[in-house]
């Protein structure tokens, strides 16, 4: 979090309980019509202050019984307010009524004039109860009413119903199953289920015999059982990962996560999840992989959702095989979510395509990490013609890789390419030879994590490169 960060708002965002609280509204056309809209389904005690009513204020006040005070504001109008609403159609009056409001110690708003508001009113999607509020701080009005009627489209009317329906039960529920946990998962079940889905489709005729039925059936016994989704979180960019990665991320119960996922994917994560660091540095493991085995284990037999994220895929260079091993031997179920790998991130966001019908018709993966300081990899298989070879780990490695491929048969001029934090906004690409990259990468001091592509595949991203052009 970066507090001095100047696009990130210093908004608090709350929802307020008016009812019989004192709001003030100066103000009696236009403006105050909308706000007042909004303001009468919060069981205020609404004051509108204004000499001149336009006919739809003036109606509006008569049909709710609105007190209004036919006159221009004075100071003590605000004493016992909780909220002034500056909505006059004269911007210095209201800049004048705000200042004074605001000297009584009140929240204030101003009608279309947000540096003057100590509280601003956000766009609403109402599915009462649930309420949807998007708001841009002030800074652009018109993007956050795009967002909400995006979002307004997207959801359908019928949550209000699921909402109510899960209001009427709260207390019930609350009482049947004591364990917050399992209350927790009995909900997720039920709302993510056949129920929720009926309700959403509006069909909710029987939605109460069919809740009062999962609760007489519910055993608490059966529901003791942890699991493990090990889930891959791609390469860096929050926008590959899968829908069912993005489910189980949210609503796991604790996450073990490692280096390579990326910030903008851990905060996709359940931010009421126990969050575990189990990152290794390279020829430093911070925690050992028998460790990591264990915890999964340990956790899920607590009968918690366990999130294993790792970047990529699992199954690449990833060790969840070893770690999925463990869970099968001790009975823990567990399901394994695909991620997208380095090499197809970096390739699509490279402008490098892995394969190609006139330069290589088949891709290695390889790991390059040294043993022993030495790079031990099948060299006659790595140089054989019309094909990609990706080297994941390879940075160390990357002048003994280049003249190894060299030794054995590759020209010097062969096009190689690595690919630094790929998918992120700060990818950055050097192409080159093998008798020239690794001399550029040592100047250009490469951050990690980096992937090495080998090919003529290579030298299309003259024509094909698209990412970083766009930034
Ligand atoms: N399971 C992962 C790979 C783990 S091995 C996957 O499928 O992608 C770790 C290596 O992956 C790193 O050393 C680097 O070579 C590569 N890598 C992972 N993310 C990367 C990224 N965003 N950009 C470049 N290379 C990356």
């Amino acid at each position: 979090m970066n507090q001095s960060d100047p696009i990130r708002t210093q908004n608090f965002p709350a929802f307020l309980d008016l009812s019989g609280r004192h709001v003030v509204v100066v103000g009696g056309g236009g403006n105050a019509e909308r706000k007042l809209g909004r303001l009468l389904q919060s069981g205020a005690h609404i004051v509108v202050i204004a000499e001149l009513l336009s006919p739809a204020v003036d109606t509006c006040i008569r049909e709710n019984h609105l007190d209004h005070r036919p006159r221009n504001w004075q100071s003590n109008d605000f004493q016992n307010a909780s909220l002034v609403i500056a909505a006059s159609d004269d911007r210095q009056f209201d800049a004048d009524a705000a200042a004074a409001a605001e000297a009584a110690g009140c929240w204030v708003n101003v009608a279309n004039q947000p540096q003057l508001s100590n509280f601003l009113i956000p766009s609403l999607i109402d599915r009462s109860p649930l309420l949807v509020a998007v708001s841009s701080a002030g800074t652009s009005p018109v993007l956050a009413r795009l967002l909400t009627a995006r979002i307004d489209a997207f959801l359908p009317h019928t949550y209000s119903e699921l909402g109510k329906l899960a209001a009427r039960y709260r207390d019930r529920i609350a009482s049947e199953i004591g364990n917050w946990r399992q209350r927790r998962r009995f909900w997720e079940q039920l709302l993510n289920g056949r129920l929720g889905e009926l309700i959403l489709q509006g069909r909710h005729e029987n939605a109460d015999l069919a809740l009062e039925q999962a609760i007489q059936e519910y055993d608490s016994n059966s529901d003791v059982h942890g699991e493990v989704y090990l889930v891959g979180a791609g390469p860096g960019d929050p926008d590959l990962l899968s829908f069912r990665a993005l489910r189980l991320m949210q609503q796991c119960d604790v996450v073990l996560y490692d280096r390579l996922v990326s910030e903008p994917v851990m905060s996709l994560v359940n931010s009421q999840a126990e969050k575990i660091y189990v990152g290794k540095q390279s020829s430093n493991h911070a925690v050992p992989q028998e460790s990591i085995n264990q915890l999964l284990v340990t956790h899920a037999k607590k009968g918690r959702r366990v999130l294993r994220l790792k970047g990529g895929d699992p199954f690449i260079f990833g060790r969840g095989g070893e770690e999925i091993e463990t869970l099968a031997a001790e009975g823990v179920p567990f399901q394994v979510v695909p991620g997208i790998t380095a090499a197809a991130g970096c390739a699509s966001y490279a402008g490098i395509p892995l394969t190609h019908r006139d330069h290589a018709q088949s891709c290695l993966f390889v790991t390059g990490h040294l043993k022993d300081n030495s790079v031990d990899l099948d060299w006659p298989a790595l140089t054989r013609s019309q094909q990609t070879v990706v080297i994941y780990m390879g940075l160390a490695g990357l002048p003994v890789i280049c003249q190894q491929l060299i030794n054995h048969g590759l020209p010097p001029t062969h096009p190689i390419a690595i690919v630094s934090q790929g998918t992120l906004s700060n990818q950055q690409v050097i192409t080159g030879t093998l008798s020239t990259l690794a001399e550029r990468v040592e100047s250009e001091a490469v951050k990690a994590p980096t992937l090495i592509i080998i090919g003529d595949v290579v030298t299309l991203r003259d024509k094909l490169a698209w990412f970083e052009t766009r930034h």
